[in-house]
């Protein structure tokens, strides 16, 4: 396998065509970015932790029964991943009130829902990720109903999954945003899990140790996702 052009650059890693059309290199670069693109800073060695950290999860994942795009980690910030045809949304679910939905709806961050609360976001920087509902992503064919289906149970059930396993660790997962795609008409997860797109709090003293601490300029960023990496058993080096 031979790593080729870059097919795509986005804010936190590019992808890489290779000499198999089905496979692309995916590489976490120290880009970080929040506020759809505004806040833009270079982390070292975030690459490295965001690609071990998300192969253990896909890792995790798939030894639960969930089919994701992950193939190989070829090294500190590249792994082999599965070429899918993305769906242009994004799957968040809750589990306690933070960040937008707490502007949207008034609530105090922290609040504990007595459900998960499931919400798709059309991805598109310029528009700033509007909420949307299946009606929208039916009538503008981002995805067909039995998709939609299939993409709220599986982030459904990848949240009970995960919300276990960073229990075990003292740590409450808080809210996460997940992408899927197809390839070969199967449904797979794509993208990331990584402490850019979730957000983690200290079980004891609710200290947040995810992207938050980038947006609001806590500092300790990459030390923070080291720390959640290796409460979990992540091998970073
Ligand atoms: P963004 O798109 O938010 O700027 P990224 O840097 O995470 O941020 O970009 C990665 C891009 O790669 C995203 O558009 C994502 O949808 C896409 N992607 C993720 N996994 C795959 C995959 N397996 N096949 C094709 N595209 C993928
Ligand atoms: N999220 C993400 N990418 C996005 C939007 C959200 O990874 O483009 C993640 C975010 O890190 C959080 C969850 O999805 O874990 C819910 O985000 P929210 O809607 O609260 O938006 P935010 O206020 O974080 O922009």
């Amino acid at each position: 396998m031979e790593k080729k052009e870059l097919l795509t650059k986005g804010k936190a890693k590019e992808l890489y065509k290779t000499s198999d059309d089905s496979k692309l290199v995916m590489d976490f670069t120290d880009d970080t970015s929040a506020f759809d693109g505004k806040k833009i800073e270079q982390l070292a060695g975030k690459g490295t932790v965001n690609n071990r950290f998300n192969n253990f999860i896909m890792n995790y994942l798939d030894s639960k029964g969930v089919a994701c795009h992950l193939l190989e980690e070829l090294n500190d910030r590249e792994s082999l991943v599965l070429s899918l045809d993305m769906f242009p949304i994004e799957c968040v679910v809750r589990n306690y009130a933070a960040g937008s939905i707490c502007k949207r709806l008034g609530l105090e961050e922290g609040l504990k829902f007595e459900n998960p609360i499931f919400e798709f976001f059309y991805k598109d920087d310029d528009l700033g990720d509007p909420m949307i509902n299946d009606n929208h992503i039916i009538s503008f064919g981002w995805a067909e109903s039995d998709d939609i289906e299939i993409l709220k149970k599986l982030t459904l059930e990848i949240n009970d999954h995960l919300v276990d396993l960073f229990l075990k660790a003292d740590l409450i997962l808080v809210d996460f945003k997940l992408e899927f795609g197809k390839n070969s008409g199967k449904i797979y997860l794509g993208d990331e899990f990584t402490p850019d797109g979730c957000r983690v709090w200290d079980k004891e003293t609710k200290k947040k140790l995810d992207k938050d601490r980038f947006r609001l300029g806590l500092g300790d960023v990459v030390e923070s996702y080291q720390e959640i990496a290796h409460r979990l058993g992540v091998n970073l080096t």
